[in-house]
Protein backbone atom coordinates (compact mmCIF):
# COMPACT_ATOMS: atom_id res chain seq x y z
CA UNK A 1 0.00 0.00 0.00
CA UNK A 2 1.57 3.63 -0.92
CA UNK A 3 2.16 5.27 2.26
CA UNK A 4 -0.31 8.31 3.25
CA UNK A 5 1.00 11.90 1.89
CA UNK A 6 0.54 14.68 3.84
CA UNK A 7 -2.79 16.27 3.20
CA UNK A 8 -1.33 19.80 2.83
CA UNK A 9 1.55 19.60 0.85
CA UNK A 10 0.78 16.34 -0.58
CA UNK A 11 4.57 15.38 -1.57
CA UNK A 12 6.14 14.73 2.18
CA UNK A 13 4.74 11.60 3.44
CA UNK A 14 2.08 11.96 6.99
CA UNK A 15 3.59 11.15 10.03
CA UNK A 16 1.18 12.35 12.26
CA UNK A 17 -2.39 13.00 12.73
CA UNK A 18 -3.18 16.33 13.62
CA UNK A 19 -4.76 16.13 17.37
CA UNK A 20 -7.22 19.16 16.49
CA UNK A 21 -8.58 18.18 13.01
CA UNK A 22 -7.18 14.75 12.78
CA UNK A 23 -5.95 15.89 9.44
CA UNK A 24 -2.67 13.96 8.23
CA UNK A 25 0.37 15.71 8.40
CA UNK A 26 3.61 15.74 7.63
CA UNK A 27 6.48 17.39 10.22
CA UNK A 28 7.28 20.32 8.42
CA UNK A 29 3.62 21.35 7.78
CA UNK A 30 2.62 20.70 11.38
CA UNK A 31 5.29 22.89 12.23
CA UNK A 32 3.59 25.67 9.89
CA UNK A 33 0.30 25.10 10.92
CA UNK A 34 0.76 25.38 14.42
CA UNK A 35 3.17 28.29 13.89
CA UNK A 36 0.80 29.87 12.12
CA UNK A 37 -1.89 29.37 14.27
CA UNK A 38 -0.59 30.88 17.36
CA UNK A 39 1.37 34.14 14.91
CA UNK A 40 -2.77 33.98 14.07
CA UNK A 41 -3.94 34.77 17.73
CA UNK A 42 -1.04 36.95 18.84
CA UNK A 43 -2.11 39.33 15.44
CA UNK A 44 -6.30 38.92 15.61
CA UNK A 45 -5.70 39.86 19.31
CA UNK A 46 -3.41 42.33 19.19
CA UNK A 47 -1.64 40.70 21.76
CA UNK A 48 2.09 43.04 21.98
CA UNK A 49 2.83 45.75 20.32
CA UNK A 50 6.64 46.62 18.92
CA UNK A 51 9.02 47.70 22.05
CA UNK A 52 7.12 45.60 24.80
CA UNK A 53 8.84 43.87 27.40
CA UNK A 54 7.39 40.34 27.39
CA UNK A 55 7.77 37.87 30.73
CA UNK A 56 7.23 34.47 29.60
CA UNK A 57 5.67 33.03 32.70
CA UNK A 58 5.57 29.16 33.91
CA UNK A 59 2.14 28.39 33.29
CA UNK A 60 2.05 26.35 36.69
CA UNK A 61 -0.97 24.86 35.14
CA UNK A 62 -2.78 23.09 37.95
CA UNK A 63 -0.53 18.82 37.80
CA UNK A 64 0.25 18.81 34.78
CA UNK A 65 3.00 18.21 32.27
CA UNK A 66 5.25 20.86 31.83
CA UNK A 67 5.72 21.19 27.92
CA UNK A 68 3.69 24.64 27.81
CA UNK A 69 6.07 27.59 29.07
CA UNK A 70 9.22 25.76 27.01
CA UNK A 71 7.30 25.23 23.89
CA UNK A 72 5.65 28.90 24.60
CA UNK A 73 9.77 30.26 24.78
CA UNK A 74 10.20 28.49 21.84
CA UNK A 75 7.68 29.81 19.27
CA UNK A 76 7.72 33.21 20.65
CA UNK A 77 11.12 33.78 20.36
CA UNK A 78 10.97 32.19 16.58
CA UNK A 79 8.01 34.22 15.83
CA UNK A 80 9.16 37.51 17.17
CA UNK A 81 12.47 36.84 14.96
CA UNK A 82 10.45 35.88 12.04
CA UNK A 83 7.67 38.37 11.78
CA UNK A 84 9.97 41.01 13.29
CA UNK A 85 7.32 41.80 16.39
CA UNK A 86 9.87 44.31 18.05
CA UNK A 87 9.76 42.23 21.57
CA UNK A 88 12.21 41.90 24.24
CA UNK A 89 11.33 38.52 25.65
CA UNK A 90 12.38 37.13 29.40
CA UNK A 91 11.84 34.03 31.09
CA UNK A 92 10.43 34.47 34.73
CA UNK A 93 9.50 31.59 36.67
CA UNK A 94 8.22 30.49 39.94
CA UNK A 95 10.04 28.16 43.05
CA UNK A 96 6.87 27.28 45.16
CA UNK A 97 9.50 25.04 47.09
CA UNK A 98 7.94 21.66 46.29
CA UNK A 99 10.84 19.14 46.49
CA UNK A 100 11.44 16.57 43.94
CA UNK A 101 9.22 18.61 41.56
CA UNK A 102 9.75 22.32 41.13
CA UNK A 103 13.62 22.26 42.17
CA UNK A 104 13.81 19.51 38.97
CA UNK A 105 11.79 22.09 36.88
CA UNK A 106 14.14 24.78 37.60
CA UNK A 107 16.84 23.28 36.03
CA UNK A 108 14.99 22.42 32.82
CA UNK A 109 14.27 26.07 33.03
CA UNK A 110 18.00 27.17 33.17
CA UNK A 111 18.63 24.89 30.51
CA UNK A 112 16.04 26.80 28.40
CA UNK A 113 17.76 30.28 29.32
CA UNK A 114 20.88 28.66 27.42
CA UNK A 115 19.29 27.08 24.68
CA UNK A 116 17.50 30.41 23.99
CA UNK A 117 19.73 32.84 24.98
CA UNK A 118 16.94 34.64 26.77
CA UNK A 119 17.43 36.15 30.30
CA UNK A 120 15.91 34.62 33.74
CA UNK A 121 14.40 35.89 36.84
CA UNK A 122 13.08 32.92 39.30
CA UNK A 123 11.24 34.49 42.61
CA UNK A 124 10.61 32.22 45.26
CA UNK A 125 7.53 32.09 47.76
CA UNK A 126 10.19 31.24 50.45
CA UNK A 127 11.40 34.81 50.00
CA UNK A 128 7.90 36.74 49.18
CA UNK A 129 5.82 35.18 51.89
CA UNK A 130 7.85 33.27 53.97
CA UNK A 131 6.64 29.71 53.49
CA UNK A 132 7.34 26.72 50.95
CA UNK A 133 4.72 24.63 49.25
CA UNK A 134 6.46 22.14 51.02
CA UNK A 135 5.54 23.63 54.24
CA UNK A 136 2.10 24.99 54.01
CA UNK A 137 1.23 21.13 52.56
CA UNK A 138 2.62 20.26 56.02
CA UNK A 139 1.13 22.66 57.73
CA UNK A 140 -2.43 22.50 56.25
CA UNK A 141 -2.43 18.76 54.85
CA UNK A 142 -3.01 18.49 51.17
CA UNK A 143 -6.26 19.66 50.46
CA UNK A 144 -6.84 23.22 49.48
CA UNK A 145 -2.63 23.50 48.65
CA UNK A 146 -3.27 24.24 45.15
CA UNK A 147 -6.04 27.35 46.08
CA UNK A 148 -2.72 28.65 48.48
CA UNK A 149 -0.23 27.78 45.58
CA UNK A 150 -2.75 29.95 42.77
CA UNK A 151 -2.87 33.24 44.79
CA UNK A 152 0.53 33.09 45.73
CA UNK A 153 1.36 32.56 41.83
CA UNK A 154 -0.24 34.98 40.56
CA UNK A 155 0.88 37.50 42.80
CA UNK A 156 4.45 36.26 42.21
CA UNK A 157 4.28 36.43 38.90
CA UNK A 158 3.77 40.44 39.15
CA UNK A 159 6.26 40.80 41.28
CA UNK A 160 8.90 38.89 39.31
CA UNK A 161 7.68 40.59 36.52
CA UNK A 162 7.83 44.18 38.19
CA UNK A 163 11.85 42.96 39.00
CA UNK A 164 12.74 42.77 35.53
CA UNK A 165 10.37 45.58 34.31
CA UNK A 166 8.56 44.27 31.62
CA UNK A 167 5.36 45.66 30.51
CA UNK A 168 3.68 42.30 29.89
CA UNK A 169 3.56 38.63 31.01
CA UNK A 170 2.43 35.81 28.65
CA UNK A 171 1.53 32.16 30.06
CA UNK A 172 1.30 29.03 28.51
CA UNK A 173 -2.28 28.36 29.61
CA UNK A 174 -3.93 26.18 26.42
CA UNK A 175 -7.13 25.27 25.20
CA UNK A 176 -7.59 22.25 27.40
CA UNK A 177 -6.50 24.55 30.19
CA UNK A 178 -9.43 27.22 28.93
CA UNK A 179 -11.76 24.44 28.32
CA UNK A 180 -11.26 22.94 31.89
CA UNK A 181 -11.42 26.51 33.66
CA UNK A 182 -14.65 26.72 31.74
CA UNK A 183 -16.35 23.54 32.86
CA UNK A 184 -15.03 24.35 36.62
CA UNK A 185 -16.30 27.41 36.78
CA UNK A 186 -20.13 26.62 35.37
CA UNK A 187 -19.81 23.27 37.43
CA UNK A 188 -18.96 25.33 40.55
CA UNK A 189 -21.90 28.28 39.57
CA UNK A 190 -18.90 30.54 39.63
CA UNK A 191 -20.32 33.47 36.50
CA UNK A 192 -17.80 36.70 37.46
CA UNK A 193 -15.11 33.73 36.88
CA UNK A 194 -16.53 32.26 34.00
CA UNK A 195 -16.31 35.63 31.91
CA UNK A 196 -12.64 36.16 33.31
CA UNK A 197 -11.33 32.83 32.22
CA UNK A 198 -11.97 33.09 28.45
CA UNK A 199 -9.87 36.20 27.93
CA UNK A 200 -7.58 36.01 25.76
CA UNK A 201 -6.03 39.51 27.49
CA UNK A 202 -6.31 40.32 31.31
CA UNK A 203 -5.41 44.14 31.19
CA UNK A 204 -3.48 45.58 33.96
CA UNK A 205 -3.94 48.16 36.41
CA UNK A 206 -2.90 50.55 38.55
CA UNK A 207 -1.80 48.37 42.03
CA UNK A 208 0.72 46.32 40.35
CA UNK A 209 -1.01 43.66 38.12
CA UNK A 210 0.39 43.97 34.55
CA UNK A 211 -1.55 42.58 31.49
CA UNK A 212 -1.47 39.36 31.26
CA UNK A 213 -2.05 36.91 27.77
CA UNK A 214 -2.62 33.37 26.92
CA UNK A 215 -0.89 33.40 23.29
CA UNK A 216 -1.89 29.40 23.38
CA UNK A 217 -5.40 29.90 24.02
CA UNK A 218 -6.69 28.01 20.74
CA UNK A 219 -3.62 25.79 21.05
CA UNK A 220 -4.13 22.08 22.11
CA UNK A 221 -2.23 20.29 24.94
CA UNK A 222 -1.93 17.34 22.43
CA UNK A 223 -0.13 19.41 20.20
CA UNK A 224 1.97 21.02 22.07
CA UNK A 225 2.93 18.00 23.64
CA UNK A 226 3.63 16.94 19.84
CA UNK A 227 5.34 20.06 19.23
CA UNK A 228 8.07 19.72 21.82
CA UNK A 229 8.86 16.00 21.28
CA UNK A 230 9.08 16.20 17.58
CA UNK A 231 11.68 19.44 18.09
CA UNK A 232 13.02 17.70 20.61
CA UNK A 233 12.59 20.40 23.11
CA UNK A 234 14.07 20.12 26.46
CA UNK A 235 10.93 20.37 28.59
CA UNK A 236 9.87 19.24 32.20
CA UNK A 237 7.11 15.90 31.86
CA UNK A 238 6.61 15.40 35.78
CA UNK A 239 3.31 16.11 37.60
CA UNK A 240 3.38 18.18 40.67
CA UNK A 241 3.33 15.84 44.11
CA UNK A 242 0.54 17.60 45.71
CA UNK A 243 -1.74 18.18 42.70
CA UNK A 244 -4.43 15.46 43.40
CA UNK A 245 -7.32 18.17 43.43
CA UNK A 246 -10.15 16.10 42.75
CA UNK A 247 -12.68 18.41 41.20
CA UNK A 248 -10.14 19.77 38.41
CA UNK A 249 -9.01 16.00 37.92
CA UNK A 250 -13.33 15.04 37.18
CA UNK A 251 -12.85 18.23 35.18
CA UNK A 252 -10.11 17.20 33.10
CA UNK A 253 -11.25 13.68 32.22
CA UNK A 254 -14.59 14.29 31.52
CA UNK A 255 -13.32 16.87 28.72
CA UNK A 256 -10.27 13.96 27.47
CA UNK A 257 -13.76 11.74 27.27
CA UNK A 258 -15.20 14.34 24.99
CA UNK A 259 -12.00 15.26 23.03
CA UNK A 260 -11.49 11.27 22.08
CA UNK A 261 -15.42 11.34 20.47
CA UNK A 262 -15.15 14.79 19.10
CA UNK A 263 -12.06 16.75 18.61
CA UNK A 264 -13.51 20.06 18.88
CA UNK A 265 -15.16 19.71 22.18
CA UNK A 266 -12.31 21.79 23.24
CA UNK A 267 -12.79 24.82 20.99
CA UNK A 268 -16.60 24.18 21.46
CA UNK A 269 -16.39 24.73 24.90
CA UNK A 270 -13.93 27.82 25.32
CA UNK A 271 -16.87 29.23 22.22
CA UNK A 272 -19.89 28.52 24.76
CA UNK A 273 -17.43 30.18 27.63
CA UNK A 274 -17.04 32.92 25.71
CA UNK A 275 -20.84 33.58 24.40
CA UNK A 276 -21.95 33.11 27.86
CA UNK A 277 -22.38 36.75 28.92
CA UNK A 278 -22.54 38.20 31.97
CA UNK A 279 -26.61 39.10 32.64
CA UNK A 280 -26.81 42.71 34.60
CA UNK A 281 -28.12 41.50 37.83
CA UNK A 282 -24.87 38.97 38.65
CA UNK A 283 -22.61 40.91 41.53
CA UNK A 284 -19.39 41.18 40.13
CA UNK A 285 -16.51 42.08 42.70
CA UNK A 286 -15.30 45.61 42.68
CA UNK A 287 -11.23 45.53 42.05
CA UNK A 288 -9.38 47.91 44.50
CA UNK A 289 -6.48 47.64 46.47
CA UNK A 290 -4.91 45.49 49.15
CA UNK A 291 -4.26 47.57 52.84
CA UNK A 292 -1.17 45.64 53.75
CA UNK A 293 0.45 44.73 50.42
CA UNK A 294 -0.95 47.47 48.22
CA UNK A 295 -1.74 44.31 45.67
CA UNK A 296 -5.48 44.41 43.74
CA UNK A 297 -8.04 43.17 46.26
CA UNK A 298 -11.69 43.02 46.14
CA UNK A 299 -11.91 43.19 49.82
CA UNK A 300 -9.32 44.74 52.46
CA UNK A 301 -7.05 42.27 51.96
CA UNK A 302 -5.78 40.81 48.77
CA UNK A 303 -5.97 37.06 48.59
CA UNK A 304 -2.34 36.17 49.10
CA UNK A 305 -2.29 38.53 52.24
CA UNK A 306 -5.66 36.79 53.70
CA UNK A 307 -3.91 33.54 53.37
CA UNK A 308 -1.20 34.60 54.91
CA UNK A 309 -2.43 35.93 57.70
CA UNK A 310 -4.18 32.81 58.41
CA UNK A 311 -0.81 30.56 57.97
CA UNK A 312 1.15 32.81 60.36
CA UNK A 313 -1.57 32.74 62.73
CA UNK A 314 -1.51 28.83 62.52
CA UNK A 315 -5.15 28.99 61.38
CA UNK A 316 -5.00 28.27 57.84
CA UNK A 317 -8.73 26.58 57.71
FE1 LIG B 1 0.18 23.21 40.73
FE2 LIG B 1 -1.16 22.61 42.97
FE3 LIG B 1 1.32 21.74 42.61
FE4 LIG B 1 0.89 24.31 43.05
S1 LIG B 1 0.51 22.63 44.48
S2 LIG B 1 2.28 23.46 41.51
S3 LIG B 1 -1.07 24.61 41.96
S4 LIG B 1 -0.48 21.18 41.42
Amino acid sequence: MAPKLCSICQTERAMLRRPKTLQRLCRACFYTVFETEVHQTIQRHQLFKRGDRVAIGASGGKGKQHADSTVLAYVLKLLNERYDYGLELFLLSIDEGITGYRDDSLETVKRNRDQYALPLKIVSYEELYGWTMDRIVATIGQKNNCTFCGVFRRQALDRGAARLGVNHIVTGHNADDVAETVLMNILRGDIARLQRCTEIVTPGDMEGALPRSKPFKYTYEKEIVMYAYFKKLDYFSTECIYSPNAYRGYARAFLKDLEAVRPSAILDIIHAGEALLVRGDVKMPVQGQCERCGYVASNKLCKACLLLEGLNRGLPK
